[in-house]
């Protein structure tokens, strides 16, 4: 790498890097792209064990821009709603929007060698594999790695995007600059994935158009569908406490939570010894900082930014939105390309939406794991749909909002409060039944005086 480049420079080739290096270089940049690990495409990724993400539309505008939709979709699967299971195993289903709306399940290895690839051939990203990034210099602005053989390197580029994950090098010498703020908080809240094999055949052996979710209170499990037939699950537990990982020790003390808890999940859960017992809980944070950049020249985004729990499946997504938004404002800036304005500008903009987003997945936590259950909320859902189908997007239920639509975060998140307030009140008076055209035209009128 040289110590002196003339063009960008973007630290991590995760999800969100390897996305902005190619649309970068699609608007005419050459682009280093550097990461600490190898080449994933080397080893030749075989996948492994799938680990999947829900891809919505924030994501596929991203990927559109790119020109990289339609083969993102071949591999993606379609979850039209979500299929919660109680403990008799029971099911009920709550579709997420209109009849054409869904969430994608996509790989998130499969996802990024895809967008690997798709930066190197544009042929003007120079890939730079194991090459772990230390921070930079805070005078001269030089960014340190050290390479594979253990020595350092450093260089200076006119613009620096930190794409580094929720633990950013980059951050962390901004965290030793004057006046910058910074969160980051654990829930008390941990995950460990299991995992649905096939059938025989190749096929899934419960629906593959839903998420599945068995919510139980203080905790709960999802499973997503894989493209091979198989299933992610994700066990949603506190760390410690009667229902938590700490009191299930032993593998058969899971065992017997599990047929308590999730009896109808064991049947497919042919791999639970092995995978209870090899699979880490791993923890559960949220990270707000502000600024995001540092003397107009280096700036954050993606999880560097804005870590956020996964309840509402938006990190990738809001990380996706970042590149599009500043896609978006390098092409205003038309053919002079001014990096520090750019920089400055989503610094300033941005974070806003990046703290809605947060709070609205800690928010979902607590819906999917309990408030799914609970026939107040149902009834609030169930208006919610029967507005949208009358009114529609007069009346956008928040989830679609932050799922299906590009409404700023920030203002899915007030809409949202509203929606939330009206609609409570009327469950409590109106429980049952279908809400007749003057209450709905009622309904329609607060939230338009309101939101
Ligand atoms: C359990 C779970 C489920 C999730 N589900 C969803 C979902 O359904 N939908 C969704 O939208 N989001 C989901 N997310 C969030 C999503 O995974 C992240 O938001 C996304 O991966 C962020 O992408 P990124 O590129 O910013 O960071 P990362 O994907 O973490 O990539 C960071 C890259 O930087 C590299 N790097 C790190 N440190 C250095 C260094 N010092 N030097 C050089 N390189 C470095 C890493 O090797 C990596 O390649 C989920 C997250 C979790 C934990």
């Amino acid at each position: 790498m040289n110590s002196q480049l003339n063009h960008p420079l973007v630290v991590g080739a995760g999800l969100v890097g390897s996305l902005w290096s190619t649309l970068l270089a699609q608007r005419g940049h050459e682009v280093t792209l550097v990461d600490r690990r190898p080449d994933m495409r080397a080893e030749g990724f075989r996948g492994g064990r799938s680990i999947n993400l829900a891809m919505s539309t924030r994501g596929w505008r991203a990927l559109r821009m790119a020109g990289l939709e339609e083969e993102v979709r071949k591999h993606a699967l379609p979850m039209r709603g979500r299929m919660m299971h109680d403990r008799a195993g029971n099911l009920t289903s709550q579709p997420y929007g209109k009849s054409d709306e869904a969430i994608y399940s996509v790989s998130r290895g499969g996802l990024n060698l895809l967008l690997l690839n798709a930066a190197e051939a544009t042929g003007k990203v120079n890939l730079v594999f194991d090459h772990k990034c230390n921070g930079f210099d805070k005078r001269s602005l030089e960014v340190s790695f050290t390479n594979e053989a253990g020595d350092r390197v450093k260089t200076k580029a006119p613009a620096v995007f930190g794409a580094d994950g929720a633990y950013s090098a980059l951050r962390s010498t901004m965290l030793r600059t004057p006046r910058f703020n910074y969160e980051q908080s654990y829930l008390n809240y941990g995950y460990k994935e299991l995992h649905i094999p096939s059938n025989a055949d190749g096929s899934h052996r419960i629906d593959p158009e839903a998420l599945h979710i068995w919510p139980r209170g203080q905790f709960m499990m999802i499973a997503l569908p894989n493209p091979d037939g198989s299933f992610t699950c994700t066990l949603f537990m506190p760390y410690a406490g009667e229902s938590g990982f700490d009191s299930l020790v032993e593998v058969a003390d899971a065992q017997v939570f599990f047929e308590q808890e999730f009896a109808d999940s064991l049947e497919h859960l042919l791999e639970f010894e092995e995978d209870w017992t090899s699979n880490p809980v791993s923890p559960l944070v949220t990270i707000r900082c502000n600024p995001w950049e540092y003397k107009q020249n280096i700036l954050l985004m993606g999880d560097a930014s804005h870590a956020i729990v996964p309840f509402y499946g938006q990190g990738m997504n809001s990380g996706f939105e970042d590149c599009s938004l500043l896609a978006d404002a390098l092409d205003a800036q038309g053919e002079k390309v001014d990096w520090a304005r750019l920089i400055a500008g989503f610094s300033e903009s941005r974070p806003k939406d990046a703290n809605a987003i947060a709070d609205l997945a800690l928010k979902n936590f607590v819906e999917m794991r309990d408030r799914v259950a609970d026939p107040m909320f149902l009834r609030q859902k169930e208006v919610a749909a029967i507005m949208h189908k009358t009114f529609g997007d007069e009346f956008l239920p928040v989830y679609s909002q932050v799922s299906f639509s590009n409404t700023p975060y920030h203002k899915a998140l007030s809409n949202g409060e509203v929606q939330e307030a009206i609609l409570s009140a009327f469950a409590k008076t109106r429980p049952e039944g279908i809400p007749s055209s003057d209450e709905l035209k009622m309904l329609a009128d607060q939230y338009k005086a309101r939101r």
